[in-house]
């Protein structure tokens, strides 16, 4: 695996990297927090994909994911 993330251009290990479903590219995810690597996006349980989907920190952007449900309309 010899491949940079696509949001902060580091390079990946196998261990601290996950695919975005969305732009396809890989980005850090680290599965430990005592490991310090940075996280270049999210996750979430979706229902739609009956299982955790990913996405790096430029297209979850796009998403404006991370409503927590709440329909709170930001007059900003
Ligand atoms: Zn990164
Ligand atoms: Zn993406």
């Amino acid at each position: 695996m010899n491949e940079d993330c696509c949001i902060c251009g580091e390079p990946l290990n196998r261990e601290n990297s996950s695919r975005c479903y969305i732009c396809n590219g890989l980005f850090h995810m680290a599965w430990s927090i005592t490991t310090d690597t940075s996280q270049c996006g999210n996750y979430w349980l979706s229902n739609e994909f009956c299982g955790l989907v990913f996405v790096c920190a430029r297209c979850q952007e796009g998403l404006s994911l991370g409503g927590e449900s709440s329909n709170q309309s930001a007059t900003s």
